[in-house]
C-alpha cells in the first residue's frame, strides 16, 4: 500500500487488486493495518480503523480522533468517523465493511441508523490473526436483537447514508456579525444543516469550517435512534477536515473561522457543546451561530 488516505476511488481499487492478484474483499485487511496510523488516539494510543467498501465500488476509511482535555463523549469512533465519511461522498449503501477490532456496543448500535444494517458482511481483522481465515460475519451476529430506527421512526424516513433535504433557511437577524461572515462558509452550514439526519428530535444542524487556506469542510449532525451514539455537528466536520485536509495531516490550529447552523425552536441545541469542543482544540478559531426554520413554517 502506498501513503494511507480515506477515499480510495474505483479506479485506485481496481490497480489496487490488479497489482496484488487480490480480490478487493482480500485486500481489505491490508487497507485497514496501513490506515490504522492515520487514528489520532493521544489518550488511549490504540489505534482502529473501519473500512467499508461502498455500493459505487469506492473504498472508504474511518479511524478514532480522541481531544484531550474534554470528557469522553466527544470522542469521534472509527465507525462513526467512516459512516460519515460515507455521508458526505453521497455513498448510499455498503457493501463489506472491515475493522481492526470487534466494534464496540456504541458502534453497533451507531451502524443501526443505515437501512439493512444487519446484512452488512463484517471482517475483524484482528481475529485474522487468529484464524488467518478471511470470514466475514453478518452485522446481525454482533447485535442480534436491535432497537433502532425501525422502532422510532415511518419506514419512509431517510435513514443515515440516504438521500434528504431538511428544507431549512435561514432567520436573518440584522447585526454586524452577519455581516462579517463569508456568506460561502454560511451556506456550506446550511447546506450540512439540510443533509443532517436528526429524524429523532428533528433538529437538524450543520457546522462549516474554514481552514488558514480558505478551504471550507462542512459536517452533518448525525443521530441514532439510541441517541447517545449520535455524531454531533463539529465532530463531522472534523471528520471532513481530517479527510479533506493534506492527506489527514492537518492540525487544528490551521481552522480560523467555524459556523453552526441550527434551529432556532430545536429541542437539542448544539451550540453550547460545539463552542466548548472547539474552544478547546482550536482556540485561535471564531465561532458563529445561526438560526434557521423549516421553509414550510415561513
Ligand atoms: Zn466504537
Amino acid at each position: 500500500m502506498e501513503e494511507p488516505k480515506f477515499i480510495i476511488e474505483v479506479s485506485e481499487a481496481k490497480s489496487l487488486t490488479q497489482s496484488t492478484n487480490l480480490t478487493l474483499t482480500q485486500l481489505l485487511p491490508t487497507i485497514v493495518k496501513s490506515s490504522q496510523p492515520l487514528a489520532r488516539v493521544p489518550i488511549s494510543k490504540f489505534h482502529v480503523a473501519a473500512v467499508a467498501v461502498g455500493i459505487s465500488g469506492r473504498i472508504f476509511i474511518g479511524v478514532n480522533v480522541e481531544f484531550p482535555n474534554l470528557p469522553f463523549h466527544h470522542t469521534i469512533h472509527a465507525e462513526q468517523f467512516l459512516l460519515t465519511n460515507l455521508s458526505h461522498n453521497k455513498e448510499t449503501q455498503i457493501q463489506y465493511l472491515a475493522v481492526s477490532a470487534a466494534p464496540c456496543g456504541h458502534c453497533r448500535q451507531f451502524l443501526q441508523e443505515i437501512r439493512g444494517a444487519g446484512d452488512i458482511p463484517l471482517l475483524i481483522t484482528s481475529d485474522l490473526e487468529k484464524t488467518a481465515k478471511t470470514e466475514f460475519t453478518s452485522l446481525s451476529e454482533f447485535l442480534s436483537h436491535p432497537f433502532g430506527p425501525h422502532d422510532l421512526l415511518p419506514k419512509h424516513v431517510p435513514l443515515l447514508l440516504e438521500p434528504r433535504h431538511n428544507d431549512l433557511c435561514f432567520i436573518e437577524i440584522e447585526g454586524p456579525i452577519t455581516n462579517s461572515i463569508k456568506p460561502h462558509l454560511k451556506d456550506a452550514a446550511l447546506k450540512a444543516a439540510n443533509e443532517s439526519h436528526a429524524p429523532y428530535s428533528d433538529s437538524p444542524s450543520g457546522v462549516a469550517l474554514l481552514d488558514s487556506r480558505g478551504n471550507v469542510y462542512k459536517g452533518s449532525y448525525m443521530e441514532s435512534a439510541a441517541y447517545n451514539p449520535s455524531m454531533g455537528p463539529v465532530q463531522a466536520a472534523l471528520v471532513a477536515f481530517i479527510v479533506g485536509a493534506r492527506d489527514g495531516a492537518a492540525e487544528y490550529g490551521e481552522l480560523v473561522e467555524a459556523v453552526l447552523v441550527e434551529k432556532e425552536d430545536a429541542v437539542v441545541k448544539q451550540e453550547d457543546t460545539a463552542r466548548l469542543l472547539l474552544r478547546s482544540i482550536a482556540p485561535q478559531c471564531s465561532f458563529n451561530v445561526f438560526l434557521c426554520s423549516s421553509n414550510n413554517k415561513i
